[in-house]
């Protein structure tokens, strides 16, 4: 069963102080199970911030984060069960395409047998079964992309969080790698969340979009609402909208 995926009034304040900064500034996100959401905005904005809270990698200074319907705060980002895929990632260079997508299984002790079905299951759904014996350093750029979501993906994680994973690749592999994802994301049904700075790729890949700068939500909608219905003219301008 998919997640759902409940944002309401997150804040994010940093430092101490005299010296705070408030990037995130009441954010509220509805996202359905299944749904694959786009946060765009440019650098500095608040992304990574929101992903991180979402992962549990930073905790909010205020609000409510909830997954399938349970609060998540406070909770360990390790029992919240939510992968994520970043612009850097590091495959384990000594181990097997293969051990690389299993290491997590392996580390939870889970059985041998039941580890070789859930890596064949995975390379089945990226396609790379061809490589599952090859090591890291004998794959191109987008087949090590692939491994590193195939890693990801092994655990069945009930939220796929990305953020810009596709933005130290080149143009072309880039524009391939998005039906890719897109790919995975209908064979898995994973409710996933998605976070780029590139206009085309929100537009491309999202069903639903949501626009942020300094740290608030500025629209969210489909990319026929942002583009034909921009709610204000920084959204306009950002996704170059007729006028
Ligand atoms: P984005 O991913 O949209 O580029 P970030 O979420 O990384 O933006 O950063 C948003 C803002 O928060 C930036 O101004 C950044 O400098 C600041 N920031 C991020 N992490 C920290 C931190 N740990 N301490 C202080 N400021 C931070
Ligand atoms: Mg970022």
């Amino acid at each position: 069963m998919a997640a759902s995926l409940h944002i309401a009034g997150i804040r994010k304040v940093f430092g101490k102080g005299d010296k705070t900064v408030e990037v995130l500034k009441k954010i509220d996100i509805e996202v359905a199970p299944g749904e694959f959401l786009i946060l765009v905005g440019p650098s500095g904005c608040g992304k990574s911030t929101l992903l991180n809270i979402i992962a549990g990698l930073e905790e909010p200074s205020e609000g409510e984060l909830r997954i399938a319907g349970k609060n998540v705060v406070g909770v360990a980002p390790a029992q919240r069960d939510i992968a994520m895929v970043f612009q850097s990632y590091a495959l384990y260079p000594t181990m097997s395409v293969a051990d690389n997508i299993g290491f997590a299984l392996e580390m939870r002790k889970v059985p041998v047998e039941q580890r070789k079905k859930r890596i064949g299951e995975v390379a089945a759904m990226l396609q790379i079964e061809h490589l599952l014996d090859r090591r890291p350093a004998q794959l191109s750029g987008g087949q090590r992309q692939r491994v590193a979501m195939g890693r990801a993906l092994a655990r069945d994680p009930q939220l796929f969080l990305f953020d810009e994973p596709l933005s130290n690749l080149d143009a072309k592999l880039r524009v391939e790698m998005r039906a890719e994802i897109k790919r995975l994301h209908q064979v898995s049904g994973i409710t996933s969340v998605y976070v780029t700075h590139d206009q085309i790729e929100a537009m491309t890949l999202g069903s639903r979009i949501a626009v942020m700068k300094d740290g608030i939500l500025q629209q969210i909608g489909t990319p026929d609402d942002i583009y034909n219905r921009p709610a204000n003219t920084y959204v306009a301008t950002f996704i170059g909208s007729p006028t």
